[in-house]
């Protein structure tokens, strides 16, 4: 069986815990080979002003690189333009011909997954690994015509009576993945700094530092 790579595309402005312990825990429940963090360039649902991509990349690397099953891909970056994931993967298959790719998101993102760049496509090119999120309901899914499963399952997940739900749908493979709620966004940590809060505790400290040094969110 070929071996899984996990992809987890963000604008990642800036990455945290949330998206740290979310990857390590879906490494261990899929049984990744490793986690492939993928700062896009222009992100094309978010306009706000934000650290270069350069930047981006360089506090995902100070992030992750105490995790030998954690990378970092600059491939949003050099590919330039508007980054949609549907290319991403593309390329990625040219790059791991031979790998199993899991595109992973959490479920606020996924929600609007009709919304997305050739969305159909998309879902048939990789499995996709969908993440609980605070303030998102699983039972949400059941507005999207694709997903085919009963109310109550994903009722169950939403009450944490079940923690994987794998639905298959033609070529559609979508894990959906009940994790423990980390309550950080990096919308709440660039809030925190712009009014003189700590963001202690919230994401690795080189993270914090780069983002003291750079004075980035003041
Ligand atoms: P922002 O507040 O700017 O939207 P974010 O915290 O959602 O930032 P992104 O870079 O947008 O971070 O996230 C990349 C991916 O990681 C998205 O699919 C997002 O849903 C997921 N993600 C982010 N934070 C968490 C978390 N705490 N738990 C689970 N998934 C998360
Ligand atoms: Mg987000």
């Amino acid at each position: 069986m070929s071996q899984r790579i996990g992809i987890l595309g963000g604008t990642f402005n800036p990455i945290h815990f949330g998206h740290l312990a979310a990857a390590e825990d879906v490494c261990d429940r899929l049984n990744l080979e490793q986690v492939l963090f993928v700062p896009a360039l222009l992100p094309p649902h978010k306009q706000e002003n934000m650290p270069s991509a350069a930047d981006r990349l360089e506090m995902v690397r100070r992030a992750i690189h105490n995790n030998a099953r954690f990378q970092v891909s600059d491939i949003e970056i050099k590919r330039g333009g508007i980054s949609y994931t549907v290319d991403t993967i593309d390329e990625l298959h040219r790059l791991y011909p031979d790998k199993d790719l899991h595109f992973i998101t959490g479920l606020d993102s996924f929600l609007d997954i009709r919304t997305w760049r050739e969305w159909q496509k998309l879902l048939r090119s990789c499995t996709f690994v969908v993440l609980s999120r605070e303030s998102c309901r699983f039972q949400d899914l059941a507005k999207l015509d694709f997903i085919q499963v009963k109310g109550q399952d994903l009722e169950a997940l939403d009450e944490r009576r079940h923690e994987q739900l794998a639905i298959t749908n033609g070529n559609i493979r979508i894990i959906l993945e009940r994790i423990p709620f980390y309550e950080i966004s990096s919308t709440d940590i660039r809030n925190r700094v712009k009014s003189g809060k700590s963001i202690k505790y919230l994401l690795p400290e080189a993270v914090e530092g780069y983002i003291i040094e750079k004075k980035f969110y003041g």
